[in-house]
């Protein structure tokens, strides 16, 4: 019996291929799509590191490609890449769009994120191929096989939130990037990260929403034991944008100045909310002592109770005593 799984890696290989040959080769695809990408910065090289494509504007120009190639619509819809209408009438997912394959470890293409190209009010900016036989989102960090190498090398990764964040950075010559594009963590993507690295540094878009809302990330992080540590970005820029105006050499530097342990991260982020109000402070501390005692290393989280207490300007013993009452009330 011809396996599923292997059918439509073929499948996905083959719209890869198509995506690819249109950005290059079409005048539609050279004009509009790979020209976006020039204006962004991407240079031939990323570009091609990352198989970037175009989708043509129009409904049917995938499925004819793949018809013609011997693929079932049953098949091209399993993959993600066609919709059926109401009345069964099948045509293609991505249109109009500049196309990111989302590649597996070992670099098999299993799905693709697609981006709009023009603002347009009723398009949402990205698509994403929905989940299919081979493709998990809660799996899947974009990036993960041109950044693997990387991360053994510099025993770190680091952590962005979208497509262009990585390829930017990988540009730059920070390589040991991923991005989790728009999804929370989830513990399949910390064990994929773990299998290269134990230390992670997530980079925030300077915007206060996406920082709390990735709290529980850095959360469970820490509960698998990882070492984290975290970089904000001025407001209204996000690794792509500052990497791309800064260079190589100083978006590096602004790195390495701004990375922080998670403790100090947390503490700076909370004291700015929270001031003088010694009712939040409270709640500030117990929320950090909260995050230390997750941490699955007795010595390490010490060694972060005496930060916090340093950072806090409160009694260590305190904080160690509210951490092991939170350790006992966990089990
Ligand atoms: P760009 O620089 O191309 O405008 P971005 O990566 O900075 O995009 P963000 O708004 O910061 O975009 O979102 C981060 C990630 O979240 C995106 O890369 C994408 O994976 C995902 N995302 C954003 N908008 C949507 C959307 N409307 N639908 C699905 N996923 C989205
Ligand atoms: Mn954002
Ligand atoms: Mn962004
Ligand atoms: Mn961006």
């Amino acid at each position: 019996e011809f396996n599923e799984k292997e059918s439509l890696l073929i499948l996905l290989d083959h719209a890869r291929g198509y995506y690819k040959q249109l950005l290059w080769e079409d005048d539609e695809g050279q004009a509009i799509g790979l020209s976006y990408f020039k204006e962004r910065g991407f240079s031939d090289e990323t570009i091609k590191a990352f198989d970037l494509g175009y989708s043509h504007d129009k409904w049917d120009g995938f499925m004819k490609y793949a018809s013609k190639n011997g693929f079932t619509e049953e098949m091209m819809e399993k993959a993600g890449l066609v919709l059926a209408k109401e009345d069964g009438k099948k045509y293609d997912r991505f249109r109009g769009r500049v196309m990111f394959p989302i590649h597996n470890p070992s670099g098999k293409v299993i799905g693709f994120g697609a981006r709009i190209l023009k603002k347009a009010d009723n398009q949402p900016k990205y698509i994403n191929s929905p989940e299919s036989p081979v493709y998990y989102k809660s799996n899947v960090l974009f990036g993960m096989f041109q950044a693997k190498q990387a991360i053994r090398n510099e025993d770190n990764c680091y952590l962005v939130e979208g497509y262009t964040d990585v390829i930017s950075m990988h540009q730059a010559g920070v390589k040991n990037v991923v991005a989790s594009s728009g999804t929370s963590l989830t513990r399949e993507h910390i064990k994929l990260m773990s299998r290269f690295t134990q230390n992670v540094t997530t980079l925030f878009d300077g915007d206060v929403a996406g920082i709390k809302a990735s709290m529980r990330g850095i959360d469970m992080l820490l509960e698998e034991g990882l070492n984290v540590r975290a970089v904000v970005f001025p407001e209204g820029e996000d690794p792509d944008s500052y990497s791309q105006q800064l260079g190589a050499s100083a978006f590096k530097a602004f790195l390495e100045k701004n990375s922080e342990d998670f403790i100090a991260f947390k503490t700076h982020l909370y004291l700015k909310d929270a001031g003088s109000d010694p009712i939040k402070k409270a709640g500030t501390i117990r929320e950090i002592v909260g995050s230390i005692a997750k941490i699955p290393d007795a010595i390490k989280r010490l060694v972060f109770a005496r930060e916090c207490s340093q950072l806090m300007d409160m009694d260590e013993a305190v904080i160690v005593a509210e951490m092991n009452k939170m350790l006992i009330e966990q089990g």
